[in-house]
């Protein structure tokens, strides 16, 4: 199949080693050059709301900033900036790198926290959206002529878009399934993949659970038939990429072999993880808000808080790549705070933390791990968590519910209160779940 990005052989380990492999000395130099362009952009073009805030944090002047430190020293803009400007200067603001005639795609953001923002690609944005996506799939072993079936919604998610068209741009054969909808829809699509046997599956959240259900209904062997392994099955797949704002798509990478986080394209972004409370960055190995700084595209975010939680890897890797990785860890929104150390301290709990914890419990995997957190209107000193169980053993439910509290305790320092509930009471989710409700 022809493809229009440059494909390497399908058995050369890595997309593009030039730039994955680059020393870590280069990659900052080449950094550098591309900070140094686009806050010359922001001063010559300019953009308006992006050279407000450089004035504003005392930088009149493109040469002021020349390293990875004095971008560092800027102040983050977040969403509301970008609302603000929208709101002041309907519909896009002042905050676009290129003008609206050279615009190819619009998306829009899920506004889980608020007004959605509207995001716009050029070509050149797309192709370098395109380009990072296929490095990030490289790695996940997805080559040309492949058979690629996924589940991402369309519409303005603009993910949908981006999948579909980076993997055909890759060459490979895009099977588009849609979320799963009705049963009628679901069984349609299991009979077009034992057809078709797609090479790689890429059905994010309880999409894979429920079509892999479908599939049983229909009396079909997922693995034999369909060549499907549950996708999502342990909460650590989440690490398998930085599935953070469509702002970033792509850039932000993919886990390789050694499943230690997610390998940035830092050539064409900065990232820095940031304490929120004092924006100092983070240690190796600790927790923080994700930044980043776009480089390479014509529409591009300065300093922005992306409002994710991410841990940062700066260890070596195996795999000779020599761009840093991330876990991603969850939305800031998700994030439950638990007083600890006698009230004295503040912890954060995302539903990760306690994914992770309760898959060590095999009575409550099957068919999957079916929880919620609870989030209080004042952090109090416990965590309340519900958790589905499908034992009615009124015994060996209470003895899981102690094992639960115990580990929240010795493993994340935390208290839990945790209640156990039947199979089915908890809500179930066609795409992302929303595991965290306000009490
Ligand atoms: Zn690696």
């Amino acid at each position: 199949m022809a493809s229009p990005l440059r494909m390497p052989p399908a058995d050369q380990a890595l997309y593009d080693p030039e730039v994955q492999t680059l020393a870590p000395d280069a990659l900052r130099r080449l950094q550098e050059e591309r900070v140094r362009r686009q806050i010359t952009r922001v001063f010559e073009q300019p953009i308006p709301l992006f050279k407000r805030h450089l004035e504003a944090s005392g930088i009149r002047d493109p040469r002021d900033v020349q390293t990875l430190e004095d971008l560092a020293r800027i102040p983050t803009l977040n969403k509301n900036h970008l609302r603000e400007s929208e709101a002041a200067l309907p519909p896009f603001g002042d905050y676009r790198g290129s003008p609206p005639d050279s615009w190819v795609r619009i998306g829009q953001t899920t506004g889980s926290s608020g007004r959605p923002t509207l995001i716009v690609w050029t070509e050149h944005d797309l192709a370098v959206d395109y380009a990072a996506s296929a490095r990030a799939r490289w790695r996940w072993g997805l080559r040309p002529g492949m058979k690629f079936a996924q589940a991402h919604p369309y519409g303005l998610y603009a993910g949908g878009w981006h999948m579909c068209h980076g993997v055909e741009a890759m060459g490979c054969l895009n099977i588009p399934c849609g979320p799963p909808a009705t049963q009628a829809h679901m069984e349609l699509i299991v009979r077009l993949w034992k057809r078709l046997k797609p090479d790689m599956f890429r059905l994010f959240g309880n999409a894979g659970v429920k079509y892999y259900e479908a599939a049983e209904g229909l009396g079909v062997d997922p693995a034999r038939d369909l060549n499907f392994k549950r996708a999502g099955d342990h909460p650590s797949s989440q690490f398998d990429a930085v599935s953070a704002g469509l702002e970033a798509l792509g850039m932000l990478g993919s886990a390789c072999a050694e499943k230690k986080g997610a390998h940035l394209c830092e050539d064409l972004v900065v990232v820095d993880v940031v304490d929120r409370r004092t924006g100092a960055p983070v240690g190796n190995h600790e927790r923080g808000n994700l930044i980043v700084t776009i480089l390479e595209k014509d529409n591009f975010l300065l300093r922005y808080d992306l409002e994710d939680l991410v841990t940062v890897n700066l260890d070596p890797c195996s795999c000779g790549e020599t761009h840093r990785r991330l876990y991603y860890d969850g939305r800031v929104s998700d994030a439950v705070p638990v007083l600890v150390g006698g009230g004295a301290r503040v912890r954060e709990m995302l539903p990760i933390d306690a994914a992770l914890l309760l898959y060590d419990f095999p009575e409550l995997v099957k068919p999957s791990v079916e929880y919620q957190l609870v989030r209080p209107k004042e952090p109090t000193p416990s965590l309340k968590i519900r958790v589905e169980c499908a034992s009615g053993d009124a015994a060996l439910v209470a003895r899981l519910q102690k094992a639960v509290t115990d580990a929240f305790r010795d493993r994340l320092g935390v208290a839990a209160d945790v209640e156990m509930l039947a199979r089915g009471a908890l809500p179930r989710f066609d795409y992302k779940a929303a595991r965290v409700v306000s009490a």
